[in-house]
């Protein structure tokens, strides 16, 4: 018979994460701030269960369509869906105060409640990247987290034992041009690489934010003196609330922003982690 631990996480993988993870509350003490702990969420909380799922098909990583990819935020959906449900469930089946965390979920600012970086590596899902910090899975690439917190006392699963950035490709590059995929990609992300590891990232928030998170609430206030001194009605019309609002994910604003994904689209890891076994082989080249 399986355990508790093993029951939700078999649970969480039914329900369509591409990976599941248990961090204990008690690590996130040695490591996060007061005040966006779990335990400071609520109150007796034990265990943080993540769950992860890729961002991007491999189709979408190939297209060069950018609502293709803004839209698959949709997808992302289900993963919170999912994180949702196991909570519901351990109420149901184990009576444990529960609740999900998704990355919506915002104090001030670009502040998250609670990071979901954190329990992703303290978890196992993967370890942080020369790419902004980014969680790199070795299996997955590049993955959006969501996460259940629980008064339940779970197995943790700890951190993996190895890194999965740098890849050896990016080593061998860093050793000849002081520079790897990601950095030559883009001017946000810096940092160093000694005997193989990372020995320091440093990456500008404020030239990434601006490219990859110019679908939130903060980029729609930076861009709306723009939006009205638009001179055709129409066009001020569709800048400011959106094309009819057809949905939750068309958002005021939708046409006149991009999503920024450059740094994972030449990272090795994630292009491993995005070959199709099967299909066109020019697919399988390109991702
Ligand atoms: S998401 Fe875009 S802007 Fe941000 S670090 Fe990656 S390439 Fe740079
Ligand atoms: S390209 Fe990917 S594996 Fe290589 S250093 Fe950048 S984030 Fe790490």
């Amino acid at each position: 018979m399986s355990s508790p631990t093993e029951h939700i996480k078999r649970q969480a993988l039914e329900l369509g994460a591409d990976a599941v993870g248990v961090a204990a509350v008690a690590e996130f003490h040695r490591h996060a701030p007061e005040g966006h702990r779990p335990d400071d969420i609520l109150k007796g909380a034990r265990s943080v269960i993540v769950l992860g799922k890729r961002r991007y098909t491999t189709g979408q990583w190939l297209s060069s369509n950018i609502d293709t990819v803004h839209r698959a935020r949709a997808g992302q959906g289900g993963r919170d869906a999912a994180a949702f449900a196991i909570a519901g469930r351990i109420e149901k089946d184990y009576g444990h105060a529960s609740l999900m965390i998704n990355p919506g979920m915002f104090d001030t600012g670009l502040v998250p409640v609670m990071s979901l970086k954190l329990p992703a590596e303290l978890a196992g899902l993967g370890t942080r990247s020369m790419a902004g910090g980014i969680i790199l899975s070795r299996d997955h690439g590049l993955m959006g987290f969501a996460a259940v917190v629980t008064t339940m006392v779970l197995d943790p699963d700890g951190p993996l034992d190895e890194p999965v950035c740098p890849d050896a490709a990016c080593v061998a590059l860093y050793e000849k041009t002081r520079r790897t995929p990601c950095m030559n990609a883009c001017r946000a992300i810096d940092g160093d690489i000694e005997d193989g590891r990372l020995k320091r990232v440093r990456w500008y928030m404020q030239l990434c934010a601006t490219r990859a998170l110019t679908t939130m609430n903060a980029a729609y206030i930076r861009l709306l003196p723009e939006i009205m001194a638009e001179p055709d009605p129409e066009r001020r019309k569709l800048l400011a609330i959106g094309q009819a609002r057809k949905g939750i994910e068309d958002p005021p604003g939708r046409g006149i922003w991009g999503r920024c994904i450059e740094c994972m689209r030449v990272c090795p890891v994630n292009r491993r982690a995005h070959r199709l076994e099967k299909g066109e082989p020019h697919a399988q080249q390109a991702c």
